[in-house]
């Protein structure tokens, strides 16, 4: 936090609106099937519970994901999440779908993805962000690269970069330790 440089620091003040693509950012991106051929992927708490402090300041989240998963769903309705993009394939199709119902500046926006797909949507917004494990092709672009990988703290690791940013995070950590 000590050496990140002003114009990061810059941007991470201005969001507003957190996308997050699913597979390897909310998860680990591994997929787990049953012998019915139905998907189970796994969450982590800590990453959610980072979501939900962003949202109690302010700061909206959307997922946008290509694939399509009733897990996903699940997850999202406990986050309280109401911007859940799926099978969008196009990514940048899904942008326009999030802007159309939050008008947001794309200085306002973040987006997380680590696959070459989620390349156009980093392009984009005022906030490109990656995990540990993301593609080089996507590291080498983005203004933030987190320390955890992808469904192992991530999530929160931005969360909590953003919050700090916006001095909300003194607030939020004071109501847990009086
Ligand atoms: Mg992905």
């Amino acid at each position: 936090m000590l050496e990140m440089d002003e114009r990061l620091k810059e941007k991470l003040k201005k969001i507003r609106l957190v996308i997050f693509d699913c597979d390897g950012v909310l998860t680990d991106g591994r997929i787990i099937y049953n012998d019915e051929g139905q998907e189970t992927k796994v969450f982590d708490v800590r990453d959610g519970h980072g979501i939900k402090l962003m949202a109690r300041a302010g700061i909206e989240s959307a997922i946008l994901t290509a694939r399509e998963s009733k897990t996903v769903e699940h997850r999202a309705a406990n986050l309280g999440i109401e911007l859940v993009f799926q099978s969008m394939k196009d990514k940048l199709a899904g942008l326009e779908e999030i802007l159309k119902l939050r008008p947001f500046k794309l200085e306002e926006i973040a987006y997380m993805g680590d696959d070459i797909i989620d390349l156009p949507v980093l392009k984009r917004v005022g906030l490109a962000v990656t995990v540990a494990d993301g593609v080089d092709e996507v590291k080498e672009m983005a203004d933030y690269i987190t320390s955890r990988p992808g469904g192992r703290g991530a999530v929160r690791e931005l969360a909590e970069l953003i919050l700090k940013s916006q001095s909300k995070w003194d607030e939020i950590l004071s109501r847990y330790l009086s």
